[in-house]
């Protein structure tokens, strides 16, 4: 594995507490619920960093993990809320945006993406916020393992996610398929190989 290291450096709740922009950082976002804390887990080994995340109540944290001392993980707030109606919207907070316009260091955004799941509205439109702000993301479709029942398959949901952003925009970007139950593939090894890889910005 790939990650050796991996350590909890603190919570932000404004852009000053953030750590020294002095290494690359890779930032993971999405829906509420999407599996972003199983996929810290399967990326770093440590069940109990993505606990960290889990911080209950209404405070806006960004986490930033430090992994193998040389870059750092960044664990952002789920956006948007999974018992809402279908027609929910994109809802962040403005620290979340702030991040995504100011942080120097940021190297790569992972937005999370439900598999399991018809097209949602706010993954487009997060997908959509960061082309146009040319902030650089991949695309990780997770649970691609979960198969619900009288519901497009997983492939079906990613196959026209993509069809979705590909009427906007001209290409599409890196996009990771992962599944933290039975971690087949080791997407995660071929996420950490890639993700720094290729400078992945939409053109509209
Ligand atoms: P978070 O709220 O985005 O941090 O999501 P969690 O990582 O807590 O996952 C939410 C729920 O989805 C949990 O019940 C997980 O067990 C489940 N889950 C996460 N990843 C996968 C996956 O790849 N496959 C399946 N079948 N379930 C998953």
């Amino acid at each position: 594995v790939r990650v050796k290291k991996a350590e909890f450096v603190k919570s932000s709740t404004n852009m000053a507490q953030c750590p020294q922009p002095k290494l690359p950082e890779f930032a993971v976002i999405g829906r509420s619920n999407v599996g972003k804390s199983s996929l810290i887990n399967m990326l770093t080994g440590q069940a109990a960093l993505a606990k960290v995340s889990k911080t209950p109540g209404k405070t806006i944290y960004i986490n930033h993990f430090l992994i193998n001392d040389s870059w750092y993980l960044v664990d952002l707030p789920g956006y948007g809320y999974a018992q809402r109606s279908k027609a929910s919207r994109l809802e962040w907070s403005g620290f979340t945006k702030e991040y995504f316009l100011k942080r120097e260091t940021l190297a790569n955004v992972l937005l999370l993406v439900d598999a399991s799941v018809p097209v949602q509205q706010p993954d487009l439109e997060c997908a959509s916020w960061l082309a146009d702000a040319q902030v650089p993301f991949s695309l990780v479709f997770t649970k691609t393992d979960k198969r619900k029942k009288k519901c497009p398959s997983p492939r079906e949901n990613i196959q026209a996610f993509q069809a979705a952003l590909l009427r906007d925009f001209e290409n599409l970007p890196l996009i990771f398929e992962t599944d933290s139950e039975t971690q087949k593939g080791h997407a995660e090894e071929e996420l950490l190989k890639e993700w720094d890889a290729v400078p992945n910005v939409l053109t509209t």
